[in-house]
């Protein structure tokens, strides 16, 4: 039985972990359950699976929950920072979701990796901005990190000895594959009329909104080369990039022997939570089993890098190395977010991403006050950049 503590439960990542969970109740149990402001979704989690920890990020909301009658008398209720990295940490604990969106998810996940806990990682924000300290923390605590990223999950599926490195097991080229988001076939000057409602409505995948506007710039592909880069130890120039409309084939490995190795399935994220909590055994997760013969014409196409200009930008930041990818990830979080608020335009995203990048120095990011200072510093220049645009300055 695997005891687990599930970062983000509110989310959609979090919510399809509980699915899947809820398929195979003789192997997992839901031990800490967190919320940020779905208080109601949180209540409605805890009715149903019956955590021993809570976490909720103010008093105001502890005492919701306690007066909502749907927690156990016997359920502790944690608040804020400190509560998440205690469930992160806790003994009782096996595996650790980590399925909050953001900066936000760093310092838990972190403290679940020192503690040396399975570390199912979806929160790809976390390694994005601390790469090196990342894996390193991953290497001393021997923490078992499995991605749940589906391209991420797809290469894991692709490689013989995950454990190993590419070279040794004659791997040439890794591939992500992206569907290329709502937006793939619209013009630069119709992406400058993009409003939030249309980039958070994904062709494909069902995801929060923060990811969706990612997926829209394709700023997640460039998270997710940075992301694949850490977690298989690979140069950023062996990882390509191939949009793929259908979003069935997940990712690709060639190997020098002329192999290319797939993972294919129906776009879900059940099936890569499975993947990650049950390896390297299979369990089922809910997912109608691919049927090739219905799906239609596979499509691929390299991605327009003038039209998406934060792919560049990520292989630029990656490239950089230091803090640019801690820069890089802060800007886009502030810029999306003010997006999604009206505040800056779509087309706005990679400028106020390239402009900060632009005035800050990269540093070192060797320890967290490093990564979190760096954090901070992007977050302030892309926030007056905004506020400098909005004012017409
Ligand atoms: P959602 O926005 O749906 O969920 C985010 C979760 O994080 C919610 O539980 C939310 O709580 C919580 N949260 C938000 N802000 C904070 C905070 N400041 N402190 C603590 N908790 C917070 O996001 P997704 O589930 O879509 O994505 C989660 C992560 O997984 C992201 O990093 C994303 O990139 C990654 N991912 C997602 C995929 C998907 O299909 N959705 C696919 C691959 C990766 P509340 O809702 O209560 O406010
Ligand atoms: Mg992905």
């Amino acid at each position: 039985m695997q005891r687990i503590s599930l970062l983000g439960a509110t989310g959609s990542v979090g919510r399809s972990t509980l699915e899947v969970i809820a398929l195979n109740p003789e192997r997992y149990q839901v031990y800490a359950l967190t919320g940020h402001s779905r208080m109601d979704q949180l209540a409605l989690l805890c009715s149903q699976f019956h955590p021993q920890k809570v976490v909720v990020a103010d008093g105001q909301q502890r005492e919701y929950l306690r007066q909502c009658g749907a927690v156990d008398a016997a359920t502790q209720i944690l608040v804020g920072r400190e509560g998440l990295i205690e469930v992160a940490v806790d003994p009782c604990v096996d595996t650790v979701m980590a399925a909050i969106v953001g900066a936000a998810g760093l310092e838990p996940t972190l403290a679940a990796v020192c503690a040396g806990k399975r570390v199912l990682l979806a929160n790809k924000e976390a390694l994005v901005m601390s790469g090196d300290l990342f894996m390193q923390s991953v290497r001393q605590s021997a923490a078992r990190l499995l991605p749940v990223d589906s391209e991420h999950s797809a290469i894991f599926q692709c490689l013989a000895q995950p454990g190993r490195s590419l070279h040794e097991q004659g791997v040439e080229k890794l591939v992500l594959t992206g569907s290329g988001g709502p937006f793939r076939t619209l013009s630069k000057a119709a992406l400058a009329q993009v409003t939030p409602a249309m980039a958070v409505r994904h062709p494909r995948w069902s995801m929060g909104p923060k990811i969706s506007v990612d997926s829209a710039t394709l700023m997640n592909k460039g998270l997710e080369l940075i992301e694949a880069c850490w977690l298989f130890d690979a140069a950023p120039e062996a990882i390509e990039i191939w949009i793929h409309p259908q979003s069935i084939v997940h990712s690709l490995v060639r190997y020098q022997d002329g192999s290319t190795l797939a993972q294919l399935g129906y776009p879900d994220m059940r099936t890569p939570i499975a993947v990650a909590l049950a390896w390297p055994e299979r369990i089922v997760a809910g997912v109608a089993p691919l049927d090739l013969l219905t799906t239609g014409t596979l499509e691929f196409e390299a991605p327009d890098r003038e039209r998406f200009p934060c792919l560049d930008l990520a292989r630029q930041a990656m490239a950089a190395g230091g803090s640019a990818p801690t820069l890089l990830n802060a800007a886009n979080e502030v810029a999306v977010q003010a997006f999604l608020q009206n505040e800056t335009p779509f087309s706005a995203i990679p400028a106020i991403i390239a402009a900060t990048l632009d005035r800050l120095p990269v540093s070192a990011t060797a320890t967290l006050e490093q990564v979190i200072e760096a954090d901070r510093q992007a977050r302030q220049v892309a926030g007056r950049l905004i506020h400098q645009h909005r004012a017409g300055i």
